[in-house]
């Protein structure tokens, strides 16, 4: 573990195996010293154990640097469990998962991600209340995407300003990847705005709903890298920039939803010298943890939220002012302010 190369001094790696359900899991916890540690589940058909741990390792990391970018009273963590999503879920599975968080005595809040939905969360909740985005109950935030893309949205108009002097998007071109729950909404807003959008997804369905309410043109998924646009947005998958995509993009700014879009953090400098702005995805997106903090403090507020989300969006600009001025990649920017967040918390000089 101690010579991983995804560990990053985390406080507590579990694993836990349940023989009867089948249950694989393992809980990162990266950090407490803001709070306790908050991030979703992902369910995943890892090939091996050692890319589930990387996964889970990563992962966490990336939660806390979220959560502090964002000011919450959060510390980082993740969630994995081995298996297949269409296949291997179950109700004893999911208690299972339940009883590992609960061990863990609310050091860890886990969540949705990747391969899980608020109807399994439902499960795990009969076994411990560590668990936020949910359905229904007292604090119940529900699906966080539209506070994500509002986040979204408001960081394509930083970047715009930084890049145009001006955030007014009407006549901008932005191209979105992916028109699922964050992009549509994220689409909706920019439309709004008068912005002319270029969408790609490989839901034919999703694509003509968003192209029929806000006239956006339809480009086959991989020709999205290509087009000549302002700012692309990609709020679809992650490590979508890298060294091929790199060198077909042609916009001036880089700024969506999607978790982990470098595919390397060095990615972040090529961007610079390209000449492309590069809002830190986890930034940018963290309108939703926002969000599920509000669930988890027991008392949702939505203004309270939308509070959260305007001092986010500010640090954004300082980030992206920080990275100009100082020519630096906008994501070691970042990273730097998260780790010296947390290392004040904890008392420590930053490494
Ligand atoms: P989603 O599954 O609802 O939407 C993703 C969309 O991307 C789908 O429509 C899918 O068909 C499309 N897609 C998949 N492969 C594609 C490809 N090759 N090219 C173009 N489109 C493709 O997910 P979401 O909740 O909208 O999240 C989008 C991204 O934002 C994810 O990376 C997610 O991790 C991240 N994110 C989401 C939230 C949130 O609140 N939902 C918060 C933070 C980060």
């Amino acid at each position: 573990m101690f010579d991983h190369p995804s560990f990053d001094a985390h406080e507590g790696v579990h694993a836990f195996h349940d023989a009867q359900s089948g249950l694989r899991a393992i809980i990162a916890v990266h950090s407490t010293a803001l709070g306790p540690a908050a991030g979703g589940c992902r369910m995943w058909n890892y090939a091996s154990g050692d890319a589930m741990l990387t996964d889970a390792l990563r992962l966490s990391q990336g939660m806390s640097f979220k959560n502090a970018m964002a000011d919450l009273p959060l510390g980082g963590g993740k969630s994995v469990i081995w298996g297949d999503p269409r296949k291997d879920k179950s109700e004893a599975l999911f208690r299972a998962f339940g009883r590992a968080v609960e061990s863990l005595q609310g050091q860890y809040y886990t969540a949705e991600d990747v391969g899980i939905d608020t109807s399994d969360m439902a499960l795990v909740r009969k076994e411990t209340r560590y668990v936020a985005g949910l359905d229904e109950g007292a604090a119940a935030s529900g699906d966080p995407s539209p506070i994500t893309a509002m986040g979204v949205y408001l960081g394509i108009k930083e970047v715009a300003k930084r890049l145009y002097g001006s955030d007014d998007l009407s006549g901008r071109i932005v191209a979105v990847q992916g028109v699922g729950s964050v992009g549509a909404h994220v689409c909706e807003h920019l439309a709004k705005d008068g912005a002319k959008l270029i969408i790609s997804d490989i839901d034919q369905e999703a694509l003509k709903d968003v192209s029929t309410q806000t006239g956006a043109t339809v480009v086959q998924p991989d020709d999205i890298y290509d087009v000549e646009a302002d700012i692309f947005s990609p709020c679809a998958l992650g490590a979508v920039i890298n060294e091929k995509t790199l060198e077909r993009l042609q916009v001036k700014g880089v700024a969506g939803a999607a978790n982990n879009q470098l595919v390397v953090p060095e990615m972040g400098e090529l961007l610079r010298r390209k000449g492309i702005l590069y809002a830190p995805d986890y930034v940018i997106n963290g309108g939703g943890i926002i969000n599920v903090a509000a669930e988890i403090s027991g008392n949702y507020s939505r203004e309270w939220v939308d509070g959260k989300l305007a001092r986010l969006i500010e640090t954004l600009g300082e980030v992206l002012d920080e990275a100009l001025s100082t020519n630096q990649p906008a994501n070691a920017v970042a990273d730097r302010i998260a780790r010296k967040r947390i290392a004040d918390a904890k008392g420590l000089a930053p490494k």
